[in-house]
């Protein structure tokens, strides 16, 4: 059988959800869009479930997943809904429903729904992508009481640069929500994962983590509460290959590596085809029989090479750490340029083992 595989701590996931919540003492809505993360929606749902005030997706398909496997209790579309048909099977399930656009207010006022509906308005307080014009909020909050089809609406806004610490935009964005919902008398909802680790001051009576619930940092830079995270993925496969290389010596496609000197050359079994970014370089750091090593040329689609060279403890069938409890997420994220939300949800291939159940 093939070694890669991705394992996947659901004993750090919880307390990577308790510390959000305990950061902020808000309730919190686990976000398990894309999969998860690439962790698996439904066994990430089920180890939360006892725990979480509520889950948030991108879109029904994802919410009706969680439904079929038994997820009870609130789950919130971050993006509502795209076509107003789907109305009917969101209250059908009780889904809560994000508001960002006019067209979406106007089919609620038209549609005939058996419940009333929950939802989340949401302002755009600056990032432009989408969310009602501040000028439009009031009238949208009135429509949707007045329409008579709304139990409970929940105001929220998304940051655009949270995870810049010392930038001004995430003030400017809570000063035009907070201006926009005057004499709203409801709950708010503002916070992402930076937003939480990095923004104390900014209340909301609902937080929206992330990335932080599968252990890994949003931010590029040190930062206090990223060092209480634990990572919950561990991506991993083992030496399949070894082979001593006189100096001079092409390594991989392209040759992009060239040995310096005399080296020894540890093949594995991950590639980009498991959602190993093929951008990482030569240096990107890996873990091999439990001693930090690196990465060496290019990766291809089911194997990459690393460095044996100082690792003489390292040899066919050492296990290597791609990414994890050692090596950090972000950490290799940074080196092939891409953010860890990326690396995550673009694995594939590898089985996902579970502990901590
Ligand atoms: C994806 C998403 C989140 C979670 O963001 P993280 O940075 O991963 O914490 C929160 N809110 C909205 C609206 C989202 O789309």
């Amino acid at each position: 059988m093939r070694p890669a595989r991705a394992l996947i701590d659901l004993q750090a996931l919880r307390h990577n959800y308790q510390l959000a919540r305990e950061l902020t003492g808000a309730k919190a809505l686990a976000v398990i869009k894309a999969d998860a993360y690439g962790h698996g929606a439904v066994r990430v749902a089920q180890a939360l479930e006892d725990q979480a005030d509520g889950f948030a997706v991108a879109c029904i398909e994802e919410a009706l997943e969680l439904r079929a496997a038994g997820i009870g209790g609130p789950v919130l579309l971050l993006e509502g809904f795209f076509e107003a048909d789907e109305l009917p099977l969101i209250i059908e399930h009780d889904f809560w429903c994000v508001v960002h656009s006019l067209w979406q207010l106007e089919a609620i006022e038209q549609a005939r729904l058996s419940k009333p509906l929950t939802v989340w308005l949401k302002l755009d307080s600056g990032m432009h992508r989408v969310g009602l014009h501040p000028k439009d909020y009031h009238d949208a909050y009135q429509r949707l009481l007045a329409s008579g089809k709304v139990a409970k609406i929940v105001l929220m806004s998304h940051f655009a640069r949270a995870d810049e610490l010392d930038c001004a935009s995430s003030d400017e964005q809570v000063a035009v929500f907070e201006a926009a919902r005057q004499g709203l008398a409801a709950q708010v909802s503002l916070r992402n994962s930076p937003s939480v680790m990095g923004w104390p001051s900014v209340s909301s009576d609902w937080v929206r983590p992330g990335i932080m619930l599968y252990g890994a940092t949003p931010f590029g830079e040190d930062q206090a509460v990223a060092a209480c995270l634990q990572p919950v993925m561990t991506l991993e496969s083992k030496v399949i290959c070894v082979r001593e290389l006189p100096a001079g010596e092409p390594v991989g496609y392209g040759a992009r590596f060239v040995t310096p000197k005399p080296m020894r050359i540890g093949v594995v079994a991950m590639g980009y085809a498991d959602g190993y970014p093929r951008h990482a370089p030569t240096g990107t750091p890996v873990l091999v029989a439990g001693q930090r090593s690196q990465l060496l040329g290019r990766v291809s689609m089911d194997m990459l090479c690393i460095d044996l060279t100082d690792v003489p403890q390292a040899g066919l069938g050492s296990t290597v750490e791609l990414w994890g409890k050692n090596i950090l997420a972000s950490d290799v994220a940074t080196a092939a340029e891409t953010i860890p939300y990326q690396i995550f949800c673009n694995l594939r291939r590898v089985p996902r083992l579970y502990s901590g159940a």
